[in-house]
């Protein structure tokens, strides 16, 4: 069990033979009062420069966004695979993607180590009052941090090293910019991806309650569960690919004009090809026929004249039950529903 000492801009780690490690290396940040985890900057691990110059406001950001980088669970731990892994994103970002720069704010390797992604990351982290605008979610890249973790966590969780790097790093990251807990979110939340994969993203709440743990800031409840919409897609596990949710989309797809779809509460091919379509119609990031935090939103946004099947939708969710059909639809409503019977 290490021993934290939580200070008002951030913590001081104790008993961690990890700090002690990395420090003394060249481009590694000494583990000092308040500093944080060990990070690795862009000199440190050979970053190209940018091609244009970084944004940076002078705003704090409000939330985390927790990703994986969907590569190979590798089993090399060493510093030289993670500086590997962020040279080869940056260049997948800046060559691929036509970004100026890599995309997320920090990378954390299997490993454990932890590297600045795009630059000015850390000085504007350091500062914890400014905000370097990303590039890891569209729509939330001015407002939150990104990290990225090595790996692809749809069966299996992270490593040790990983993990605990990660709550070190999301607590630094809460106290630095005043972040509460409980706004540490996955991809996922906000579009419709699979990633931080089933497993990383399930260990959400327990990633709250750990960085609370860190900051002092006990987390409980509901405020560890935060606000999300159920992922659904073909083939998934559990009620991602069947069930009363699957039902509700079908009659909200239907809502939004797929009237040659079957309502069976079964995600088969009819029903990836309808998203596909709506995501298309739609002009959504991703046209991939999962539905996560982007079409979830704009699905329950039915056109006028689509009443009956928005009425077959929501009593799919209440179980037939009118007395727990809300007089009220608004898009929280929907969320609510929709977790609910998710996790029932
Ligand atoms: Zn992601």
């Amino acid at each position: 069990m290490s021993v934290y000492i939580v200070t008002r801009r951030g913590f001081v780690l104790g008993g961690l033979a990890s700090g002690a490690l990395l420090s003394g290396l060249p481009g590694v940040a000494e583990a000092s009062s308040a500093a944080g985890p060990p990070i690795i900057d862009c000199d440190g691990w050979g970053a190209r420069p940018n091609s244009r110059i970084v944004n940076v406001v002078n705003d704090r950001p409000v939330k985390i966004l927790v990703h994986h980088t969907a590569t190979a669970n590798v089993e090399d731990y060493g510093r030289g695979a993670a500086e590997g892994l962020a040279r080869a994103i940056q260049n997948f970002h800046m060559d691929r993607r036509g970004w100026i720069d890599s995309g997320q704010h920090f990378t954390i390797s299997r490993g454990g180590f932890v590297l600045e992604g795009r630059r000015r990351s850390l000085e504007a982290l350091r500062s914890g009052r400014k905000q370097v605008e990303g590039a890891h979610c569209t729509g939330q890249n001015l407002v939150s941090i990104g990290i990225e973790n090595e790996g692809t966590y749809t069966d299996t969780g992270p490593p040790g090293a990983l993990w605990d790097r990660l709550r070190e790093m999301c607590a630094y990251v809460c106290g630095q910019y005043g972040i509460r807990p409980g706004e540490i979110f996955g991809h996922r939340d906000f579009k419709d991806t699979l990633c931080p994969g089933d497993v990383l993203y399930g260990m959400l709440p327990r990633l709250r309650g750990e960085v609370g743990d860190l900051l002092g800031k006990r987390v409980e409840g509901s405020s560890l569960r935060a606000a999300s919409w159920p992922l659904l897609r073909e083939g998934g596990p559990g009620t991602s690919s069947r069930g009363p949710v699957v039902l509700a989309a079908q009659h909200l797809l239907r809502a939004a004009g797929a009237l040659d779809l079957t309502v069976d509460g079964d995600f088969g091919p009819a029903m990836t090809h309808a998203v596909r379509r709506f995501q298309a119609e739609h002009a959504t990031e991703e046209v991939n026929g999962i539905i996560g935090g982007e079409s979830w939103p704009l699905l329950v946004r039915p056109p006028p004249g689509a009443d009956d099947e928005v009425a077959r939708a929501v009593y799919a969710l209440v179980d037939g039950s009118s007395t727990r059909a809300p007089s009220v639809l608004d898009e929280g409503v929907w969320r609510e529903l929709l977790t609910h019977a998710a996790s029932s």
